[in-house]
């Protein structure tokens, strides 16, 4: 396995049915490492295989396999509220369950982490989703602790106190947090440098992702994604930040719309602009 720099540029991407050429789309870039995103009705079934060879043959190196569940929908605040991670219970249990087969997945091909949106920690401690979810949350750490995983969860869909909160009260040291600062501001959690310096000892890895803040007196509404360096984040104040805290472990970007020619050449752009500011 190849060494990798200090925040050396990574790419968050979803699994499709034919890694070598889904890889060969970001190594022509030159990137050599990233996240691998699993949709949720993406086949685990001879996955390991495929992907494993893939890997190998392109030297290119996953950090952490992030799950995604089936009937998510990030339309609008109350819709992520409703439908994503473990916070609907009609769905729990088998979201968490696919959860620890990615976990076993992620064994086989030798990656250390794996993460996901948890879904909108509730702000009250004692709502009985809030003691639903940390104890999932508590046993999927505990399974992928058995590999020597990491479990990240996603920032940004409640405020860093919440988060933080959450994290102690699930009391598992292989919980950990995946930074992304757009989200912050996407859900208008708060300001996303702020929480990454009282969240710093617990992340992992972080999402270069840029964003505006929601529309003003639209009430639910998310912000808008936008290619790095052109929303309201504030690249090299997050990448300051980030060297000021110490962290020396890939940035990865994230981009995340449906025009495919347009995403490529957006993550083209901010592998420039992270190149200018990450040493
Ligand atoms: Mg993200």
């Amino acid at each position: 396995m190849q060494t990798l720099s200090e925040r050396e540029i990574g790419v968050i991407f979803w699994a499709t049915a034919d890694p070598r050429a889904t890889l060969a789309e970001y190594t022509k870039l030159g990137l050599r490492c990233g996240q691998l995103g699993i949709p949720g009705d993406y086949p685990l079934e001879g996955a390991a295989e495929a992907w494993k060879s893939a890997l190998e043959a392109c030297n290119f190196r996953i950090f952490t396999l992030v799950g995604a569940y089936a009937g998510e929908d990030y339309a609008d605040i109350p819709t992520v509220e409703r439908t994503v991670g473990f916070i609907p219970e009609s769905t729990r249990k088998e979201r968490v369950e696919r959860t620890l087969k990615i976990s076993d997945l992620a064994a086989q091909l030798g990656v250390p982490g794996i993460g996901c949106h948890v879904g909108f920690v509730p702000h009250d401690s004692t709502a009985p989703a809030y003691v639903a979810v940390r104890d999932e949350v508590r046993r999927i750490c505990d399974h992928a602790a058995r590999y020597g995983q990491t479990f990240a969860l996603e920032t940004g869909q409640e405020p860093a106190d919440v988060l933080l909160r959450f994290i102690k009260d699930v009391d598992r040291p292989n919980l950990r947090i995946n930074f992304d600062p757009a989200n912050m501001i996407l859900y208008g959690t708060g300001d996303p440098i702020e929480a990454l310096g009282l969240l710093a000892p617990h992340v992992v890895t972080v999402h270069c992702k840029d964003g505006d803040w929601p529309p003003k007196g639209v009430p639910g509404a998310l912000g808008t994604e936008k290619p790095l360096g052109q929303g309201s984040v504030g690249m090299e104040r997050f990448i300051n930040k980030l060297k000021e805290i110490g962290y020396t472990n890939p940035l990865i970007i994230e981009r995340e719309i449906p025009d495919q020619a347009q995403r490529m050449q957006d993550i083209a752009s901010a592998i420039k602009l992270l190149e200018s500011l990450r040493h």
